[in-house]
């Protein structure tokens, strides 16, 4: 079996850049055998990234035109990047199984709640630490705003809430867990400082104990954010000694992004010793390594 997978795109329903049926097509193009959409889930504050509530029926009805219109060429799958914000959007698993009846979801997290100090539910988005987005500015006022420029309470926080949502909702798949690091640049804190070290493996203890899919998400070193995967390369070593289960991921915008980077971290795993990637085809499964494709 030759496989090529990629189950985290966005498209002109949400903040991407091309139409569904581009990425698609981009996708064919670059000979992926599976591939899954997945916009930024309606989210319920003021934004301009995630696809509208009212939206969601147009998506599935494009979704469905195209699954069968390329069926001989792709299997594609339906999804969403979901956001798990304390207080505000909790139960993300039963919105994806009862509500929009999806596939598969992967669990981000991209506003961080200061869970140390704030119950109320975010109002705004100015209640929200926003992590990700291409203004480093906005992270800067926003630890300050939220954590009174604390960095490590406003990290902790960060992976706190990714353990919150695993155990309330074992998403599919773990979307860029340590995003946290992109607009850091070492300014903060160093990565291999202890208290960072100590808050990441909890993350990973969660991960192994609910079985979670961690992607290797190669958006940032594409875009030229970030230098590493994420996951890091070194975390993923940890990841491949551990046995936890990965999926290779371009999170792309754009039509000619389904596949940036991807050779590259394929590369990386099987030079880590990772022997199997996971693969969705209405479940997910393990595949060798050696037959996934560039
Ligand atoms: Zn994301
Ligand atoms: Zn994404």
């Amino acid at each position: 079996m030759k496989i090529k997978t990629n189950y985290h795109s966005h498209n002109t329903f949400c903040d991407g850049k091309s139409t569904m049926e581009d990425m698609v097509l981009g996708a064919i193009d670059k000979h992926f055998t599976h591939f899954g959409i997945s916009s930024h889930a309606p989210y319920p504050l003021d934004n301009d990234f995630a696809l509208k509530e009212e939206n969601f029926f147009a998506y599935r009805t494009e979704f469905e035109r195209l699954k069968d219109k390329y069926k001989n060429k792709i299997n594609l799958f339906l999804g969403l990047e979901m956001d798990f914000v304390p207080h505000l959007i909790e139960n993300i698993r039963q919105n994806a199984e009862t509500k929009y009846h999806l596939d598969f979801f992967i669990g981000s997290v991209h506003q961080v709640v200061n869970t140390m100090s704030e119950i109320r539910s975010p109002m705004s988005n100015a209640d929200t630490w926003f992590i990700d987005g291409s203004k480093q500015e906005k992270y800067d006022n926003g630890l300050n705003l939220l954590f009174d420029g604390d960095i490590r309470k406003g990290v902790i926080c960060f992976y706190t809430q990714q353990i919150e949502m695993i155990k309330k909702n074992r998403p599919d798949v773990l979307g860029h867990a340590d995003k946290i690091v992109m607009h850091n640049k070492d300014r903060y804190f160093k990565e291999n400082e202890p208290w960072y070290m100590d808050a990441v493996v909890g993350l990973w203890d969660t991960v192994i104990k609910y079985d979670t899919i961690v992607e290797v998400n190669t958006r940032g070193i594409y875009r030229k954010r970030h230098n590493d995967f994420y996951p890091s390369s070194t975390w993923l070593k940890y990841l491949v000694e551990k046995h936890i289960p990965l999926t290779i991921a371009t999170d792309c915008h754009k039509s000619e992004e389904t596949d940036c980077c991807y050779g590259e971290a394929l590369e990386y795993l099987k030079f880590i010793g990772c022997k199997d990637l996971y693969y969705f085809d209405g479940s997910w499964k393990a595949e060798k390594t050696e037959n996934y494709i560039v």
